[in-house]
């Protein structure tokens, strides 16, 4: 027996609307319904693990607005704090305590950043990171991996050239291939690739950036044997190790993936989470690098609303409950429960998937090999794909609108929402087999 599944009538006319005043009706792509087809759903509100549609509908919420969400929507904590601050003004484009104080929860947090600079944005703080990285090095190249996204910066913007061992191509409209020639684009968790490429290139090299638990490719975490060769290459041909963390810091881990690797990158892009749903971003990492920004160094970078009072006050209220209520065996234990729910749901159903997951973070891939860098993940049945989403969406369970996107558990979850998502699951993928 089919159950009824929900309407959204309002949310079709007011994509149509949105259509008509916004390129593609959005203000970000991967909020469009690409890749799956249909109409985006339109939110009003957000609370704990629960969003409501304006039609009405409620839904579990696995998007948690593509990572900050880990407390849920409108944690009392954050709530509070953004008030507080709300009340003494939104913005005086000078110092506050604020800042210092979200900067020192990051530095004790992550234990490789020794001095951070907030801005407003991950793709800000990626692009920093790589002027800094050129700037500190004085060399032009920067080595990237396929299926690693790292926000809409020029220059990372590029897709691999014809060999592994060739410069990148632009990969949008209005990248010059002036800007894409000092970028290589290479294979994730490849570590012999990663050693020919320093063979070739190593003099020119000025920084490796990476995801060391990819989410952007759905949910793939970098090899043991990968992230050491990241440390030791880039050590020995003097170029610095970016770890790009603004999805997976404080995501998988208080201290993020790094914390889990074991490794010590030289600096660290963060977003996300520590914005706490306000527009944050943040780069950090060896006092000697940083120190080489404007105004302590010579590297330019600003921003008007860099460290702003309300993004700061939700950000460091977010970090404060994660560091004092430490919910990560929590989350472990939740996201273990969806993960072999998931898992045990596909395979009932004679459906060829794999399910990964770091932490609060997981992706069931459509395909029969796990996934270990972009070559195996573009092989998923994103027509699958496509059909499970419209199956739990119509059932109300939110989750991300791509093969390529992880999903996330929130501290709002609960055992009720599992098991209906479960339930709906099941249904689904005995539907789609
Ligand atoms: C989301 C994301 C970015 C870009 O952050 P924005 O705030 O969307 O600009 C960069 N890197 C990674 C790993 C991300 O997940």
């Amino acid at each position: 027996m089919t159950r009824p599944t929900n309407q959204r009538p309002k949310s079709q006319a007011a994509f149509d609307l949105a259509l008509t005043k916004i390129p593609g009706g959005v203000n970000s792509p991967a909020r469009a319904f690409g890749a799956v087809g249909g109409t985006p759903v339109f939110f009003e509100r957000g609370e704990g693990a629960w969003l409501f549609d304006i039609d009405g509908n409620r839904y579990v919420d696995y998007v948690g607005s593509w990572g900050p969400m880990i407390l849920g929507h409108r944690h009392p904590a954050v709530i509070a704090a953004i008030e507080n601050a709300l009340s003494r003004g939104t913005s005086f484009g000078a110092p506050t305590e604020a800042e210092t104080e979200l900067a020192n929860l990051i530095i004790e947090a992550v234990p490789s950043i020794e001095k951070v600079r907030l801005v407003n944005s991950g793709t800000e703080a990626t692009m920093s990171a790589i002027r800094l990285a050129r700037g500190f090095t004085g060399k032009p190249v920067v080595v990237k991996f396929a299926g690693n996204y790292h926000g809409h910066v020029d220059s990372l913007l590029v897709a691999a050239g014809s060999s592994a061992a060739t410069l990148a191509v632009p990969d949008s409209p209005g990248v010059t291939p002036g800007t894409s020639q000092d970028t290589l684009v290479l294979r994730y968790n490849d570590p012999a690739g990663l050693e020919q490429a320093f063979d070739r290139h190593g003099p020119r090299i000025a920084a490796v950036i990476c995801e060391p638990v990819v989410g952007n490719m759905g949910c793939v975490p970098a090899t043991e044997a990968f992230a050491r060769a990241l440390r030791e290459l880039t050590e020995r041909h003097g170029a610095l190790l970016i770890f790009d963390e603004v999805m997976s810091g404080f995501r998988v881990a208080y201290g993020g993936a790094q914390s889990l690797l074991g490794v010590t990158p030289d600096l660290t892009t963060l977003g996300k989470i520590i914005g706490g749903g306000l527009p944050v971003g943040a780069y950090g990492g060896r006092a000697d690098v940083m120190d080489q920004m404007l105004p302590a160094g010579k590297v330019f970078q600003a921003g008007t609303l860099s460290g702003n009072p309300l993004a700061t006050a939700a950000g460091a209220a977010t970090l404060k409950v994660l560091r004092d209520t430490d919910p990560y065996p929590q989350l472990e234990t939740l996201s273990a429960r969806l993960a072999e729910g998931l898992d045990e749901a596909a395979t009932a159903a004679g459906i060829p998937h794999t399910l990964a997951r770091c932490g609060s973070m997981m992706t069931l891939f459509f395909h029969d090999r796990p996934v270990s860098d972009w070559d195996v993940a573009a092989q998923c049945d994103t027509q699958k794909f496509a059909a499970w989403f419209h199956g739990l969406l119509d059932r109300g369970i939110y989750m991300p609108c791509s093969q390529y996107e992880a999903l996330f558990v929130s501290t709002a979850h609960t055992n009720a929402d599992l098991d209906a998502t479960l339930t709906a699951a099941r249904e689904v993928l005995g539907q789609i087999a």
